[in-house]
């Protein structure tokens, strides 16, 4: 199955904003996606939506074949948990603790005894270049280092599909070069990625490219486009 399927997907909020008014999309294993819109297009709603951090108005989710609506509240976390890593604009790392147990902690769930949690965390600080930074803590690193320590956080785990929102929007272009760069290694390496950017020259440097506007899909392009399964 897709990673993510998106059938016919519509958000209206409180007040009757319709973030998002039928959206089908399709995203295969080991795609690097962009999602572009101008501020208030329906981006942020559509990666919840992926995310199933909030659930549609109407219209079809599905997540590794999973489909949203059969799942319980405990039954999306543990899905979450297992599918699925978060990148955002701010980094969310724990000051004072170091980069190797901010890392760490995040595979508290999988119930990994520490030092294998710590040696997971090691080989994911390897992962976006940072091996050399393991006992720095964030204040000690750069805004490019600490985005790339939440990368590693959102993939020690494996996830098959890390969804990131805005994650060089707090960053100067050197540094917001720097973090997708680590993404499209991870990508090389196999992993599904989404990104939400307005940052046109970020998502030129994605194979595929969904445009969004007024909570509709308005282009879908690149080489690694996938037409929705019928
Ligand atoms: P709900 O009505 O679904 O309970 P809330 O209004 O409590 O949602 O907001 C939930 C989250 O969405 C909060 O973090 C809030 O800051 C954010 N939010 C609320 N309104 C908007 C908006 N118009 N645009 C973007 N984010 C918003
Ligand atoms: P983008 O990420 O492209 O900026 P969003 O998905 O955040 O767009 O927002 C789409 C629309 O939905 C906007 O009109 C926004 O104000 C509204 N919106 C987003 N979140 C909420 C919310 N929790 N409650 C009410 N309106 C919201």
């Amino acid at each position: 199955p897709y990673v993510v399927e998106l059938r016919d997907v519509t958000k209206v909020y409180a007040g009757n904003v319709q973030a998002l008014r039928g959206v089908d999309l399709a995203v295969g294993g080991g795609e690097l996606l962009a999602i572009v819109g101008p501020s208030g297009s329906g981006k942020s709603t559509m990666l919840h939506m992926i995310g199933t951090l909030d659930r549609p108005t109407s219209g079809t989710v599905r997540i590794a074949g999973h489909d949203v609506a059969d799942l319980s509240d405990r039954e999306l976390s543990a899905l979450r948990a297992h599918h699925l890593g978060f990148v955002f604009q701010r980094f969310h790392l724990a000051p004072g603790m170091t980069a190797l147990d901010n890392v760490a902690d995040g595979l508290l769930y999988t119930g990994i005894p520490l030092r294998a949690r710590r040696e997971r965390a090691a080989a994911a600080l390897e992962r976006v270049h940072l091996g050399h930074r393991l006992g720095h803590r964030p204040e000690q690193l750069s805004g490019g280092e600490q985005q790339r320590v939440a990368v590693a956080r959102a993939v020690a785990g494996d996830p098959p599909l890390l969804l990131a929102d805005e994650p060089t929007g707090n960053l100067d272009s050197a540094a917001g070069a720097e973090v997708l760069r680590v993404l499209r290694d991870l990508h090389a390496a196999g992993t599904t990625i989404a990104v939400i950017t307005h940052d046109m020259e970020i998502a030129g440097w994605c194979p595929r490219q969904v445009r969004v506007r007024d909570g509709r899909i308005v282009a879908d392009e690149g080489s690694g486009r996938r037409a929705p399964a019928e």
